[in-house]
């Protein structure tokens, strides 16, 4: 007999229902539906689970082998919003990662050397953002009807290029949701540029902010948390909600990959029932590293989880040194999803080992003078779970080569820095023995001209030319979205400063 997932949920019904709270210590409880529709908690703290994650056992993971990814994600999701409907999680989960959208499996892993790559780009934005914002807006959606909600949503996005294309693809069109994205003018691709300008949609806005990713961030958290903003908007019946990965409905379905990937490798016998893995994470904002962690506390058997940092190497200092300092050159990378300084999903981490006390003064301590410190314990606790490594742009671009050269397998610039990085922890003291399972987070269509020159070839000016240039030499198919976007319509130009983005609104 087929196994049915919804037989599947009843018996694993949990006792103790999550709740969430802010990292900074606000001290209110919501429900998930609550957390998925504010975004951001009052106090500019960042919502978690209160006290546990729910858990996995070994039988259930082996249970979870027999669905396919709409299902084990519904099942994986259920786990942390209790207050929605299992059929509804079902339906969206169904709806969101339909073959039809992915083109096949949602997640499927190719096997490079002796590493096993997490290919998260396969949806309709080819970036991983897709896994998590094609089921985002129908969690928020849900969220407006669970708790009774009668203004309708108002999407603001900060993006460092992938987030923002994959948010409006989420939420084009949707009912009751506008949405805004911001995105730094010379801090994308020319191709993540014209994903964004060209975006259908009556719902959308999308606007150039002179000034880099954290600019952007930072002007989209003040908006957030500024009192007569969000009066104002309340008065016309809206409310403020976020895209980025600082919202928990973000995290969630990025945790799903995760145990999914697990279950595939077990499914096809390639690791054997409890084995741990290692994961490696080319890591910006934190989010989908956190996301790792968060399947680890369930206990996904997982070894340590390796965060890997292009030339903005602050992540990875930090898990060496316990120092986060952001008081550094920033540096525009061929890697520009994570050229970031401050990655926001690590108060999450700092909530979950210390505590909110802790993290909100480590927040502080960072808006304040620029950096802070953990102690001894802290940061042997952080280094319980993490390993940091780095890559420069030399090293990235000669992964990609050596990785095309020897397997045939052509990656884009982020998932090199984690192959980089993977081979750096491979060497290292840190290293557990285990299966690596890397994180692939970009078609190396959407860098082409940074993967084409990684290859030593001559790149033409134009982006598009660089496409078509890329698929000559290399014979890999390009994914659709991509293939028809030079002649998409633009139909977005405005540009201002970080000052006024408010003035936007
Ligand atoms: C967003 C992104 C990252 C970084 O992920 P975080 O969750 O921000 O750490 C890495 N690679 C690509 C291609 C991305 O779009």
């Amino acid at each position: 007999m087929k196994p049915d997932i919804k037989e599947l949920y009843r018996l694993h019904r949990l006792a103790l229902d999550v709740r969430y709270v802010s990292t900074r210590g606000e001290g209110k409880k919501h429900s998930a539906a609550e957390v998925i529709k504010k975004g951001l908690a009052d106090d500019g703290g960042l919502f978690v689970p209160e006290r546990f994650f729910p858990l996995l056992t070994e039988d259930l993971l082996e249970e979870l082998c027999g669905f396919d990814y709409a299902d084990r994600a519904a099942f994986i999701l259920s786990r942390f919003l209790p207050d929605y409907k299992f059929a509804d999680l079902l339906d969206a989960a169904r709806a969101a990662y339909s073959a039809e959208k992915f083109g096949g499996p949602a997640a499927p892993i190719a096997r490079v050397g002796s590493d096993y790559l997490l290919e998260l780009w396969h949806g309709p934005t080819s970036a991983f953002k897709d896994m998590a914002l094609q089921i985002m807006p129908r969690l928020l959606s849900l969220a407006l009807d669970i708790t009774g909600e009668c203004r309708d949503a108002y999407i603001l996005v900060a993006t460092s290029g992938d987030t923002g294309k994959a948010a409006l693809e989420g939420y084009r069109d949707v009912p009751r949701v506008k949405i805004k994205v911001f995105y730094p003018v010379n801090g994308v691709s020319n191709i993540q540029k014209k994903q964004m300008s060209s975006q259908t949609g009556e719902n959308v806005d999308v606007v150039a902010i002179n000034g880099n990713f954290d600019d952007a961030q930072t002007g989209v958290k003040r908006i957030f948390s500024d009192e007569n903003c969000r009066f104002e908007l309340a008065q016309k019946g809206w409310f403020f909600s976020s895209a980025n990965s600082i919202n928990w409905g973000r995290l969630v379905p990025q945790i799903v990959y995760y145990i999914s990937a697990y279950c595939d490798l077990l499914k096809e016998k390639q690791i054997k029932p409890g084995e741990k893995i290692d994961i490696v994470v080319p890591t910006g904002n934190f989010g989908n590293i956190f996301a790792a962690y968060a399947a680890k506390q369930m206990l996904l058997p997982v070894g340590r989880l390796v965060c890997a940092s292009n030339r903005n190497d602050v992540l990875a200092d930090f898990i060496n040194t316990g120092v986060y300092d952001k008081r550094r050159e920033f540096f525009t990378t061929v890697s520009p999803s994570m050229d970031i300084l401050v990655s926001s999903n690590l108060e999450r981490l700092l909530y979950w080992k210390f505590g909110a006390p802790a993290a909100a003064g480590f927040m502080k301590e960072l808006a304040q003078n620029g950096f802070y410190k953990l102690n001894g314990d802290q940061l042997a606790a952080v280094q319980s779970d993490f390993s940091g490594f780095s890559c420069t742009e030399e090293e990235t671009k000669a992964v990609i080569a050596a990785t095309f050269k020897k397997y045939g397998y052509l990656c884009d610039t982020h998932t090199a820095v984690a192959l980089g990085c993977a081979e750096k922890y491979r060497a290292s003291a840190e290293y557990t023995g285990g299966k690596l399972l890397i994180a692939s987070t970009a078609s190396p269509y959407k860098f082409a001209p940074a993967v084409l020159s990684a290859l030593g070839e001559p790149v033409p000016a134009d982006d598009f030319a660089a496409l078509d240039k890329l698929h000559e030499v290399t014979k890999v198919p390009v994914p659709g979205n991509l293939a028809g976007l030079k002649d998409a319509p633009v139909r977005f130009t405005e540009t201002v400063g970080p000052a006024d983005m408010q003035k936007t609104l």
